[in-house]
């Protein structure tokens, strides 16, 4: 086979499971993840990396499931073959829990988790009185939490066994990519696509959240409220939030929203309180009403052109959707690959 040219913009965990899945499946091209930012300073390395759909625009429900699932599936198979302490993998019991009544009804995705059912009026009633709260609904299953400060350097050692290289670098268009050969690009660059692509349509969800230590922690608890907390083990810390403030860029820790956090964790298990901070963390959400997930066939400045897969705008469920979506670019790319360029944008 002869040898194409692939640059993958971004290194996030959207651009790196992109990067792998693309190496394992085209052995013969030579991939390159070019990015301003590598782990640990992506918007998932600050993420507790729990599965579960959330702030997702509104995204289709048969690609939350297929996106979902792929991920789902794939974090299964790390789990069973072993790699817990590599990966940061694990599978923990979750609570979800929503003061919406019949919030979780039509939750199409419910299947994709293992032992799932909604909490009956006893058990809301008592969840109540234990967090001071007024739920209305809630869920019970299990499912895995990836943290991304694990995940993703292991998944840059795997993309590296498998000859990938990485370059940092920013890129200011996409066409300076093609004018060096790449003749097929994969834009993976999360809110910088506002800059990069010129789409205004992908906009910040600021998130704030607080790493404590507390060993002894080993189930989910998240509030789908507006004003919601959520208590999320991770391998050697636990993630207490949080907040979501849309169309906000600030990245200092907030003291008021620190007090939020603490005070509401704390309500719904009175032990946290005396966790020992570890660290205060703010990131950007990149969010779109609906992932941008196509190709489109640009043109460089001689006019000759040159494919553009995009893959960016993932909300809040970017590690969620993260290998469900590189499958999709790798699908997409079979067809060009087979074919030759003809699929348009529909932006
Ligand atoms: C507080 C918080 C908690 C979260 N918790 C979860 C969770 O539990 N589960 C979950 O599924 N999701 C969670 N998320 C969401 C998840 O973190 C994001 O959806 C995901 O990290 C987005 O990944 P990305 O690769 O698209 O973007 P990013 O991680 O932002 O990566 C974008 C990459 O592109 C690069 N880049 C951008 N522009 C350029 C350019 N012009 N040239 C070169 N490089 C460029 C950047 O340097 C970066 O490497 C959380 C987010 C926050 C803020």
């Amino acid at each position: 086979m002869e040898s194409v040219k692939i640059a993958i913009v971004g290194a996030g965990i959207i651009g790196v499971t992109a990067a792998v899945a693309v190496k394992e499946t085209f052995s013969w091209c030579d991939v390159v993840i070019f990015s301003e930012a590598f782990s640990p300073d992506t918007t998932g390395d600050g993420s507790a990396g729990l599965w579960g759909p959330f702030l997702c625009g509104v995204e289709a429900q048969d690609n939350i499931v297929r996106w979902g699932g792929g991920t789902h599936r794939w974090l299964e198979g790390l789990w069973k073959l072993g790699l817990t302490p590599e990966t940061g993998v694990q599978l923990l019991p979750v609570t979800r829990v929503s003061s919406i009544p019949g919030f979780y009804e039509t939750t199409e995705w419910l299947h994709l988790v293992h032992g799932h059912r909604r909490l009956g009026e006893t058990e809301i009633a008592q969840l109540n009185e234990e967090h001071g709260a007024k739920y209305c609904d809630g869920l019970e299953f299990l499912t895995y939490t990836s943290e991304p400060t694990k995940l993703l350097p292991w998944l840059m050692n795997k993309f590296r066994s498998l000859g990938g290289t990485m370059r940092t670098r920013k890129i200011n268009k996409l066409s300076e990519l093609a004018e060096e050969g790449y003749g097929i690009v994969i834009n993976c660059s999360g809110l910088g696509a506002r800059e990069l692509v010129g789409d205004m349509t992908v906009k910040p969800i600021r998130g704030q959240v607080t790493r404590v230590h507390a060993p002894w922690s080993f189930r989910v608890i998240l509030c789908d409220d507006d004003d919601g907390n959520y208590i999320i083990p991770n391998i050697d810390s636990v993630i207490l939030g949080g907040t979501h403030q849309e169309n906000d860029y600030d990245r200092s820790v907030r003291p008021l929203e620190s007090k939020f956090i603490r005070q509401g964790c704390a309500r719904i298990i009175p032990a946290l309180e005396a966790s020992d901070t570890i660290m205060e963390w703010v990131g950007l959400r990149p969010v779109r009403s609906t992932i941008r997930l196509e190709s489109e066939i640009c043109q460089k400045g001689n006019g000759e052109k040159f494919t553009v897969i995009h893959n960016y705008g993932h909300g809040g469920s970017g590690v969620t959707f993260s290998w469900g979506c590189a499958l999709d670019v790798v699908e997409i790319l079979k067809k060009i690959l087979e074919n030759g360029p003809r699929h348009q944008s529909r932006l």
